[in-house]
């Protein structure tokens, strides 16, 4: 048996997952402990959160600026989030990723990791999941402010999300963050295949 360590390859990873289940913390845990890693800037139209820099967390652009660039074919995906604003991977930049070494990652919402699926298929499609239907029931209603209609609407958005998993290849339970940051690392990477 060789000593040396087989040849390894990075891999992109779309990381999707139910709303509030926490992929934009598990990502940014990722970002924070593994540099190595690139991780997508999507665009959007939403507005910047304080303490968000626009090329660092997304892309802030106009609804004219995001038109521009879909009619261009310059986004990989886009959607809708929440019904209001919108949301795209450019996709020059993802080209580019596997040339580079790194490993690759998307975090985006499950409109945009299927109409990845269909033009990537190659990808490693990872569905973050709650540890419990309750955990994210709790997390989506939030403080109990909202009304009985807005509280059914969002456990039934929460019902059709984890209906999800199973088009995905592989599940990250998010019980700790860390520990999923750390999950999601492990599976960039992949033995080359066998040449022999
Ligand atoms: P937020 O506005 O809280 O940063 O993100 C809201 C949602 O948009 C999250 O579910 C996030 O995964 C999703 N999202 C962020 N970037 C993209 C993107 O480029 N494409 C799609 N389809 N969803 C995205």
């Amino acid at each position: 048996m060789s000593e040396i360590d087989p040849p390894r390859r990075s891999r992109l990873i779309v990381l999707a997952g139910p709303t509030a289940v926490g992929k934009g913390t598990v990502a940014a845990e990722v970002r924070r402990h593994h540099p190595e890693v690139w991780i997508s800037v999507s665009v959007t139209t939403r507005k910047p959160r304080p303490g968000e820099e626009n090329g660092v967390h997304y892309w802030f652009v106009s609804d004219e600026e995001f038109d521009a660039l879909a009619e261009r074919g310059d986004l990989l995906e886009s959607a809708v989030v929440h019904g209001v604003n919108r949301y795209g991977t450019p996709r020059g930049p993802v080209d580019l990723a596997p040339a580079s070494g790194h490993p690759a990652m998307l975090e985006i919402d499950l409109q945009g990791a299927r109409q990845v699926r269909e033009t990537m298929p190659e990808a490693l499609f990872v569905f973050l999941k709650p540890p419990s239907r309750e955990e994210l029931e709790r997390r989506l209603v939030g403080r109990g402010t909202e009304t009985a209609s807005e509280r059914a609407r969002r456990l039934e958005t929460a019902r059709v999300e984890l209906a999800a998993e199973s088009e995905f290849d592989v599940t990250v339970v998010n019980h700790e963050v860390h520990a999923a940051a750390e999950e999601l690392v492990a599976l960039m990477m992949v033995d080359a295949p066998d040449l022999s």
